[in-house]
């Protein structure tokens, strides 16, 4: 039997201090406002601020997975194509497409997340009439990568087996550190890294022998592409069919042109679903998914610039830089953080050559903070 988990979210009424994202009022579920109370939700505690809610779940709830008890008769099962606003675009399993809202409770549960739901998100929901529905539970999310807005986590895409990073040999140049921001990123996420240098068409190849060939050597795959030219295109097909895939890279990559080299007219199907974009100071996108027609999904997250690293625990930051494993373990002194300390065997194997300095630089920058690099 599913164990049952009580959750204890912050009671925000309608009248409140309004969340800082922008939402028209019509763009919430109205019906929801007040929240009739189900079995097993109560409200506790006197003043504003104490108020919670309890709301007692059923399942194995991970850390972002916001789990609760829903009348699942009356509910339809679908994926998260895109956020939309307030609300989202679902597919359900027989590939009709509805247009949500979420339920006010969901998004107080993610009071400390950018949005409610995010692509990729699997969901129960509730049709409520033509092509229109309301988000009522959204599983657990399994394979997710993130990034950090203002100390912020920011849940770009969940429930991907892999993410394929995109890099151009020139034009944007190739930056080793940004490479080494995402494999951490992919790694604290639970999902896959394939490496994608992209436009080789405008590269002497032997040029990207070495950047390939290093991370080759670590053991991930390194895919060179062009999407002008259809260099790799082949491979790349068959990494991305069957599986889930997220798409990351800075803008300019390649990353569109990739997806229609891989399936011509992509983009076409996809002007359907309008990407909305969000004012502020920093105008980002939210992520989409795309259907293959050979087997699986590819999930573009375009204005993925500064892919910064969320909540590594710096004793943890290490365990990514695989090559480091050798020697961890002969620094002189225990818990060395290889930066400043003396008798560093890690250092050492950079000065010997068994570790790249590129690879090192980027680590350095990671643990002493210095993301601009
Ligand atoms: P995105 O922002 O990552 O989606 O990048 P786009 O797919 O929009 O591509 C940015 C620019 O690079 C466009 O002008 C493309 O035509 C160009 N481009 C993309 N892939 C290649 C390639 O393999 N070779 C060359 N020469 N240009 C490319
Ligand atoms: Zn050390």
């Amino acid at each position: 039997m599913a164990k049952k988990k009580k959750i204890r979210v912050a009671f925000r009424k309608n009248r409140q201090k309004k969340p800082r994202r922008q939402i028209r009022p019509q763009q919430l579920d109205a019906s929801h406002d007040s929240d009739e109370l189900q079995a097993g939700e109560r409200i506790s505690g006197k003043g504003d601020l104490t108020r919670y809610r309890t709301i007692v779940s059923v399942g194995n709830e991970s850390e972002q997975g916001l789990v609760r008890n829903v009348d699942e008769q009356n509910c339809l099962r679908g994926r998260v194509l895109t956020p939309r606003g307030a609300g989202c675009l679902v597919q359900a399993e027989d590939g009709s497409h509805y247009d949500c809202t979420v339920r006010q409770l969901l998004w107080t549960m993610a009071s400390q997340e950018r949005t409610a739901v995010v692509a990729g998100d699997r969901v129960l929901f509730r049709p409520s009439g033509q092509g229109q529905g309301v988000v009522e539970r959204i599983e657990p999310r399994q394979g997710t990568l993130s990034r950090q807005v203002r100390g912020r986590q920011h849940v770009l895409v969940a429930n991907v087996d892999q993410v394929l990073i995109v890099l151009s040999a020139v034009d944007p140049p190739l930056k080793p550190g940004l490479i080494d921001r995402y494999l951490v990123s992919a790694a604290r996420g639970n999902v896959h890294p394939v490496l994608c240098i992209n436009k080789v068409d405008l590269a002497d190849l032997s040029d990207m022998t070495p950047v390939a060939g290093r991370y080759a050597q670590l053991g991930y795959e390194v895919v060179l592409a062009s999407a002008q030219n259809s260099y790799g295109i082949p491979r790349l097909r068959h990494l991305l069919q069957g599986k889930e895939t997220c798409l990351a890279g800075q803008s300019g990559v390649g990353k569109s042109s990739l997806i229609n080299a891989v399936q011509p007219g992509m983009e076409l199907k996809t002007g359907t679903v309008s990407v909305e974009t969000r004012k502020g100071r920093h105008t980002t996108t939210n992520a989409r998914l795309l259907e293959l027609d050979f087997g699986g999904w590819v999930v573009d997250t375009p204005g993925v610039r500064q892919f910064e690293l969320w909540d590594v625990p710096l004793a943890e930051l290490e365990q990514h830089f695989v090559e480091f494993g050798p020697f961890r373990g002969e620094c002189q002194f225990r818990g060395c953080s290889h930066t400043h300390e003396s008798g560093c065997a890690v250092k050492r194997a950079v000065h010997r050559g068994f570790i790249s300095l590129s690879r090192f630089d980027s680590y350095y920058r990671i643990r002493t903070g210095d993301f601009m690099g």
